[in-house]
This record gives structure tokens, C-alpha cells and sequence, in this order.
């Protein structure tokens, strides 16, 4: 009976749940919604988020935590030690906005402009990292205050660069990564999330395993013989090789892949051949993307777009070469941390407004630290209530409703407690 209790008593003691820091997370809402609003208000690019990172790290360092600037260009890094030892959990928010001229008449509106490629655009949030940043910095704000809970330590991340360092230039998680970011003190397990503007606010998704596809982009370059248009006989036509091989691709993905065990995309994006209408080209070039959720399934379509591009050249008396490079691994959500975690989703959000996502074809960088470590990446809605018109990301009218910042901050508190009291 003794022994009976004296678990019970620890039971209790261990398992801390975010409402019993419910003071400090309701305290931190407004200020989350204000510091959201300032970034959003002052975006800035890919590497290039400078005045983000001084607001960073100043609100880390007003709180104690131990700060590293200028990891991976501008990303900055917290540590927290708790005062009791345990495990390391990562924290991840990315920080960028993209250029994209922002078209909402919100009283936090975009204005900004900036040199990208060349060019001036205009630049907004246009993917919601503004709203990331905010919520992590609260998130900071909250578990600085309760050390005492803390077994263990928490390292927050915050990442440049997510949309992709400009050409030439390295740059977000992969760069992280290099840089050590996973070690000293080594992470044990990562989390991070996206908000979605067509995802209902108080709403939480999620996929165990292949969450959000890797990105491949491949380049096919096809060589035949040039002739006049009039006589095709005397030559060798790459755009005719060019069409073959399209076709061809296609049949890998509807014929050979098997489709119910998860997505996958081949497309061609862009061909370029030829210069007027009666000649007939020396050569052409296929640009496109390949999008899998599944290792193996990504390393049996590559090896067949390999294998078929050459051979389909050569069946027609050309040539062809291609060159497959991997600009996003897989989003893989860990099967076993997952299935311990969800519970911890249910907590902060209700158990009917946690639900499985289907897989999503776009990347995210945050693969490259679940290729290290196991991580769980999860999806935040931010569509308001009773909204009937919802912009996708990456679009001038894109909009996230502060409301939903708050479930963000209690999801990834409860997550970093209950794991590292696990
Ligand atoms: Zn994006
Ligand atoms: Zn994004």
C-alpha cells in the first residue's frame, strides 16, 4: 500500500502538464501576437535576416538563456539548461520571408522591398515564419521562467534561410547541421511545426513517417543531329527524343510505382530547344522535380530515370544524359518518438482537434535535422474562424490569424516537458 502510493506520489510529481504553466502561457499570448506582428511587418530574406536575429537574441538573452549568433549566416541559437540533468531537445523555427509583394490590407502590412536576383521585390512573410519566430520566442519566454521543471536542457533554434540560400550561396538546416548545431550538448530529439493558412486555428496535424517529400531536381540533357526541318531523315531530332523521354518518365511513376504505399511526382518543368521552325536542333534540355516520401522508393526512381533517359535517347539514334541532385531530403516523422509525442499534441490542443495529415508533396528543410536525429515535424492551423476564402503560402494574399499563435506555444512547451521527463 505504501509502495502503492509512493508511485502514485511520483507519478504525479513527474508529469507536468502545460495548463499547470497556464499563468506564464496566457501571459506571453500578446506578446507573442506582438513580436509576430513586428517581424511580419519588417521581413527579411533568405540569409539576410539580420535585424530578425538581433530581436532574437536580444529577447533570449533578456530572459538568461545562453545565446550563439550568427550560426549559419544569421541563425541564432539558445540554450537552456534546466535544473535538474536530463536529455537535449531542439526547438526549431525557421525565420525568412520571401519576395512576394504583399497585397493584405492588415494594419501590420508588409511594405519592404529588396534587391533578390537582380531585381527589386517586394518582400513579406508569405509562409508564416514570422509566425514561428514568435512562437518559439515565447515558448523561451515560458520555459525560462519554469527552470525548475526542466530535466534537462532545451536548444532553440532559429533558422535562416528555410526557402533556400540565393544561388551560390550556402545555407539553412543543411548549413546548421554542418555547422554542429545537433551537438555540444548533443540533441536527442527535434521538434518543430509549420502553420497552415487553410488548416482551421486550435487545429493540429500530423503524418507518422514520410510527412513532406523530398525535393530532386534533375537536368536531362538530350544530343542529336541537326538538319533542316524539311528533312528529318538527315538528322537526328532531340526534341522528338525529348517528348519520348517525358513520356517515358511518366510511365515509372503510373506503371512501376507502387502508388499505395505513398506518393511520388516526376514532373518536367521547363525544355529548352531549338531557334526557329525549320531546323531541326542539335540539342535540347529537361529541367524538373522528383517528390518521394519513402527512401526506398526514392532510390528505385532515381536508378530507373538513370537506367531509361540514356537508353530511350539511344532507341532513337541520339543520346542523353541526366543529372539527379537532392535539394530537400524527406520530412520523416520518427515511428516510435511519433507514437510517444501524440499524446502530448492531445494535451495542448484537445484530443478531437489533433488528426492525421495526408502526405504533402512539398519540402521542408527541417529534414536535414531529422536525418541526424529523430524528429517530429507538425502541422498549426491559422485559418480564422468562419473564413471562407483562404490563401495558399507563397501567395500575395496569404494570411495567418494571430489566434493561433497560442496553441503553438502550449503544443511545443508540453512537447519539451513531457519528452524530457519521458
Ligand atoms: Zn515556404
Ligand atoms: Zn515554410
Amino acid at each position: 500500500m505504501k509502495k502503492i502510493l509512493a508511485l502514485t506520489l511520483l507519478t504525479i510529481g513527474t508529469s507536468i502538464h502545460a495548463q499547470d504553466l497556464g499563468k506564464d502561457i496566457a501571459a506571453v499570448e500578446s506578446k507573442v501576437v506582438e513580436w509576430r506582428r513586428d517581424i511580419h511587418q519588417n521581413p527579411e530574406l533568405s540569409n539576410r535576416e539580420f535585424k530578425t536575429a538581433e530581436k532574437i537574441a536580444s529577447h533570449l538573452k533578456s530572459l538568461g538563456i545562453e545565446v550563439q549568433t550568427g550560426v549559419a549566416h544569421t541563425g541564432v541559437v539558445g540554450i537552456l539548461k534546466g535544473n535538474k540533468p536530463g536529455k537535449v531537445v531542439g526547438l526549431r523555427a525557421d525565420i525568412d520571408a520571401l519576395p512576394v509583394a504583399e497585397r493584405n490590407d492588415l494594419p501590420f502590412k508588409s511594405n519592404v522591398t529588396s534587391e533578390f536576383l537582380g531585381k527589386e521585390v517586394g518582400v513579406m512573410h508569405a509562409c508564416g515564419h514570422d509566425t514561428h519566430t514568435a512562437i518559439l520566442m515565447g515558448v523561451a519566454e515560458v520555459l525560462s521562467k519554469n527552470k525548475d521543471k526542466i530535466k534537462g536542457t532545451v536548444k532553440f533554434i532559429f533558422q535562416p534561410a528555410e526557402e533556400g540560400p540565393p544561388p551560390g550561396e550556402e545555407g539553412g538546416a543543411k548549413l546548421m547541421v554542418k555547422e554542429g548545431v545537433l551537438t555540444n550538448p548533443d540533441v536527442d530529439a527535434i521538434f518543430g511545426l509549420h502553420i497552415n493558412s487553410q488548416t482551421p486555428i486550435n487545429t493540429i496535424k500530423y503524418k507518422p513517417g514520410g510527412a513532406l517529400a523530398s525535393a530532386q531536381r534533375f537536368v536531362i540533357n538530350v544530343k542529336g543531329k541537326q538538319t533542316h526541318g524539311s528533312q528529318p531523315w538527315a538528322g537526328v531530332d532531340p526534341i522528338l527524343i525529348s517528348s519520348k523521354i517525358i513520356d517515358g518518365l511518366q510511365t515509372i511513376i503510373s506503371r512501376e510505382t507502387e502508388l499505395t504505399n505513398e506518393a511520388a511526382v516526376i514532373s518536367v518543368g521547363k525544355i529548352t530547344s531549338g531557334v526557329r521552325f525549320n531546323i531541326i536542333p542539335e540539342s535540347a534540355e529537361l529541367i524538373g522535380t522528383i517528390r518521394t516520401l519513402d527512401y526506398d522508393m526514392q532510390k528505385k526512381l532515381n536508378n530507373r530515370m538513370l537506367e531509361m533517359v540514356p537508353a530511350i535517347a539511344k532507341a532513337y539514334g541520339g543520346d542523353a544524359d541526366i543529372e539527379i541532385t537532392t535539394s530537400t531530403a524527406i520530412t520523416f516523422n520518427d515511428l516510435d518518438l511519433t507514437s510517444k509525442m501524440v499524446p502530448s499534441l492531445e494535451k495542448a490542443a484537445g484530443k478531437e482537434n489533433v488528426s492525421i495529415h495526408k502526405a504533402v508533396t512539398g519540402a521542408e528543410d527541417f529534414s536535414y535535422f531529422q536525418e541526424k536525429v529523430p524528429g517530429l515535424f507538425f502541422i498549426l492551423g491559422g485559418m480564422a474562424p468562419g473564413t471562407t476564402e483562404s490563401f495558399p503560402h507563397h501567395t500575395p494574399d496569404f494570411k495567418i490569424d494571430d489566434s493561433g499563435l497560442l496553441l503553438g506555444v502550449k503544443a511545443m512547451t508540453q512537447l519539451t516537458l513531457d519528452y524530457l521527463n519521458m
